[in-house]
C-alpha cells in the first residue's frame, strides 16, 4: 500500500512541475530586446535596417517596422513567429523610392512581441534623415597615363562626407585619403595597375559612398602603356633542394619531407600565405604621405631579377611549377647593408616564408616598401624609420639561390614595379607635378604667374611619351 501513495505523490509532484514550468514560459514579464545594428540617422535608396530581435523566456511572436513621414505610416517588416522564436536576424531593406518617401525627415519604428501572456512589448523609435542623392565626384587630376605593372595617382572631390571612397580597378579597390590642395578639402587615392592590363582593356573607377549608404561612381579617364616582361626558366637542382628546404621545415611543419613536394609546396601554397600577409601588413598605413623624394635603390648593386618575370622552374628535365616574380633582386656584397628605400614606419618585421626575414615599411597612404631574404633585422615593428636608414643586412633567408636583395613596392597591399619609384622624372610626372599642377589649375592667380613652366611640362611630357 505503502508503495502506492508514493507512486501517486511522485506523479503529483511531477505534473505540478510540469505545470509550473508551462506557466513560467507563458506568464513572464521579461520584454523582447531590440538591437539594432547600425547607425540609422541617415538613410538612403536601398539601405537595410540590420536589426536582432531576442526573447529567452517565452520566445519572440511578431516584429513589425514601419517608416513613417508626414503622418503617413508604410510597413517595412511584418514577421510572426507563431512557435516562438529565442532570437532572430532580420535586414528588412528601405525601397524608400518605390514607398514614394522624399529627401528629409521621418520615423523608423520597431516594435517586437513575446508569446508571454501579457504580450510584452518593446518599441524603439529612430529619428532618421532620408538623403536619395549619391555623392557628387568631380576629377581634379589630369593625365593618367599609367604603366601595366606601374602605380597610378589621382586626385578627386566629392560633394559630401563619405564613409567610404576609393579607386576601382577591375575587382581591386584601393582607398582614396583625405587630401587638401591650397586649404580646399579632396582626395587622393594611389592604384596598382595589373601587369597584364592593356590598352583600352582596363577599368578604373573612383567610388564613394555616403553616410546614408547611396553609392556613386566615375569612370577615370585614363592610357595604358602595355609591357613586355621577361620569361625566366630556373633549374632546381637536388643539391640545392635538400639543402634549402630544411629551413622551411623549421618553421613550418607541414612542409612535406622530400625535396621536390617541399619545394612545390613552398612556392605555391606557402607564396599564397605570405601574399595575404604581406597585403594585411600592407593595409597598416597611414593615411598621409610619409615619403620624400625618388626611393633610394640599393647601393653598388647589380639587378639580377626584374618585375613581373614569369619564372618556370625546372627539376631533372622538367617544368614543374611556375611563378611571377613581383619584385627586383639586387645584389652587392655579402651581408650588405639594407636602407629603408624612405621614411615611414616600419610595419612589418620577422620571417616570412619564401621571402626570409623580411621588413616592411609603411610609406602612407596604402604606399609600402619590402625587403627580402635578409641575414638579419635591426629594426622593429611600429619603428619610424628615415629615408637611408638601415633596417638590416642582405642575406639568402627563405626562397633565394645566394645573397641578394629582393625589394619589392606595395600600392594598397599590391605589388607594384618598384623602377618608377626610383625615377625622379616619373615621380614629378606622376605623383608630386600632379599635386602642384592641379593646385595651380585651381588657382587662376598662380596658373598665370607661372605660364612658362606649365608650358615647358607639357613639351617634356610629349618628349617622354
Ligand atoms: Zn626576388
Amino acid at each position: 500500500m505503502n508503495r502506492m501513495y508514493l507512486l501517486l505523490f511522485g506523479l503529483a509532484i511531477a505534473l505540478a512541475g510540469t505545470a509550473l514550468w508551462a506557466f513560467n514560459t507563458v506568464l513572464e514579464f521579461e520584454k523582447p530586446a531590440i538591437d539594432l545594428k547600425e547607425d540609422l540617422s541617415t538613410i538612403g535608396q536601398g539601405r537595410f535596417i540590420a536589426l536582432s530581435v531576442s526573447d529567452q523566456k517565452s520566445g519572440i511572436r511578431s516584429v513589425s517596422a514601419t517608416i513613417s513621414q508626414d503622418g503617413k505610416d508604410h510597413v517595412v517588416l511584418s514577421e510572426n513567429y507563431p512557435g516562438g522564436t529565442r532570437e532572430q536576424a532580420l535586414s528588412p531593406e528601405l525601397n524608400l523610392r518605390g514607398l514614394h518617401l522624399k529627401d528629409g525627415p521621418a520615423t523608423i519604428t520597431i516594435t517586437a512581441e513575446d508569446h508571454s501572456w501579457l504580450k510584452n512589448r518593446t518599441t524603439l523609435a529612430v529619428e532618421t534623415s532620408i538623403d536619395t542623392v549619391p555623392p557628387q565626384i568631380g576629377l581634379i587630376s589630369s593625365a593618367h597615363n599609367v604603366n601595366a605593372g606601374g602605380t597610378g595617382v589621382a586626385l578627386y572631390r566629392v560633394s559630401e562626407e563619405v564613409t567610404r571612397t576609393g579607386i576601382r580597378v577591375g575587382d581591386r579597390f584601393f582607398q582614396g585619403y583625405p587630401y587638401a590642395i591650397q586649404a580646399k578639402p579632396c582626395h587622393i587615392a594611389y592604384f596598382a595597375i595589373p601587369v597584364s592590363a592593356s590598352k583600352g582593356g582596363l577599368k578604373i573607377l573612383i567610388t564613394a559612398r555616403d553616410k546614408a549608404g547611396n553609392e556613386s561612381s566615375v569612370i577615370l579617364p585614363h592610357l595604358v602603356r602595355e609591357k613586355k616582361f621577361k620569361d625566366d626558366k630556373i633549374t632546381l637542382s637536388r643539391a640545392f633542394l635538400e639543402q634549402k628546404m630544411p629551413e622551411f621545415r623549421q618553421h613550418d611543419s607541414r612542409v612535406p619531407a622530400t625535396p621536390l613536394e617541399a619545394f612545390l609546396f613552398v612556392n605555391e601554397t606557402l607564396r599564397v600565405e605570405n601574399a595575404r600577409t604581406i597585403q594585411a601588413a600592407g593595409s597598416k598605413t597611414q593615411p598621409k604621405a610619409l615619403w620624400e623624394g625618388t626611393f633610394l635603390r640599393m647601393k653598388n648593386a647589380a639587378p639580377m631579377a626584374g618585375f613581373a618575370q614569369e619564372r618556370t622552374y625546372l627539376f631533372e628535365g622538367m617544368a614543374v611549377s611556375k611563378s611571377t616574380h613581383l619584385g627586383v633582386d639586387l645584389a652587392s656584397t655579402e651581408r650588405a647593408p639594407i636602407e629603408s628605400a624612405n621614411s615611414g614606419v616600419v610595419v612589418h618585421a620577422g620571417y616570412l616564408g619564401i621571402y626570409g626575414n623580411t621588413v616592411i615599411v609603411d610609406h602612407g597612404l596604402g604606399l609600402s616598401s619590402l625587403y627580402a631574404h635578409l641575414s638579419d633585422i635591426s629594426v622593429k615593428i611600429g619603428q619610424n624609420v628615415a629615408r637611408g636608414e638601415t633596417l638590416g643586412s642582405s642575406g639568402s633567408t627563405g626562397l633565394a639561390g645566394g645573397d641578394h636583395l629582393h625589394f619589392s613596392i606595395l600600392v594598397g597591399g599590391e605589388f607594384v614595379n618598384p623602377t618608377e619609384w626610383w625615377d625622379a622624372h616619373w615621380i614629378r610626372d606622376n605623383v608630386t607635378g600632379k599635386l602642384t599642377e592641379t593646385a595651380s589649375q585651381e588657382a587662376p592667380a598662380t596658373q598665370k604667374a607661372q605660364p612658362a613652366k606649365a608650358k615647358a611640362k607639357g613639351k617634356k611630357k610629349k618628349a617622354r611619351g
